[in-house]
C-alpha cells in the first residue's frame, strides 16, 4: 500500500537519505539496541555505556581491561616524569643553579603533564558516558512508544 506523504516529508526525506547512505558507508550507525562493537542484540536497559558506546558484557569487560591498562600506561608516563624532573631540580640545587620561576613551572608542567592528560580523559570519558546515559534513556522512551517488531508508519490507525 502506497503512503500518502505530504510535500515536506517527501523533501525531507530526499534531502536526508543520501546522508543515510554516506553515513551506513562510514560505518556511522545510529543508536539501536545492538552492542556498538560485537553488533549483539543487547535489549534496552542491559547495556554497559563508555564513551557513549553500547556494550554487552563480554565487550564491556574488554573495554574495562583496556581503560584499566591505559590507565597504568599513564600512573607510569606520570611516576617517570616526577622522577626526571625530580632528578633534574635535584641535580640543579647540587650545583647550585639558580632556578627561575619559569625553570620551576616548567619541570611541575612537565612532572604533571601526564597526569593531566589522565585527568582530562576521564572528564571526557565521564561526559560521554552522561551522553550515552541520555541516549539510552531516550531508546527506552522510544520502545515504550513503539512496541519491537511493529512497522513504522504501518496501517496502524489512532483510536477515534
Ligand atoms: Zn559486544
Amino acid at each position: 500500500m502506497t503512503e500518502k506523504r505530504s510535500v515536506g516529508t517527501r523533501i525531507f526525506l530526499r534531502v536526508t537519505e543520501p546522508l543515510a547512505w554516506l553515513f551506513e558507508r562510514l560505518g556511522i550507525r545510529g543508536a539501536d539496541e545492538h552492542c556498538d562493537w560485537c553488533h549483539v542484540p543487547l535489549p534496552i536497559g542491559t547495556a554497559w555505556l563508555l564513551e557513549s558506546h553500547r556494550l554487552c558484557d563480554a565487550c564491556a569487560a574488554k573495554a574495562r581491561r583496556r581503560v584499566a591498562r591505559a590507565v597504568c600506561v599513564f600512573l607510569g608516563f606520570g611516576v617517570a616524569t616526577i622522577g626526571i624532573a625530580g632528578f633534574v631540580l635535584v641535580r640543579a640545587l647540587l650545583q647550585h643553579l639558580r632556578l627561575g620561576a619559569f625553570d620551576v613551572m616548567f619541570l611541575a608542567a612537565f612532572a604533571l603533564f601526564p597526569f593531566l592528560v589522565l585527568r582530562y580523559g576521564l572528564w571526557q570519558m565521564k561526559q560521554q558516558n552522561r551522553l550515552g546515559h541520555s541516549t539510552e534513556q531516550l531508546l527506552a522512551a522510544l520502545s515504550a512508544v513503539e512496541p519491537p517488531g511493529e512497522q513504522r508508519g504501518g496501517d496502524a490507525r489512532p483510536p477515534s
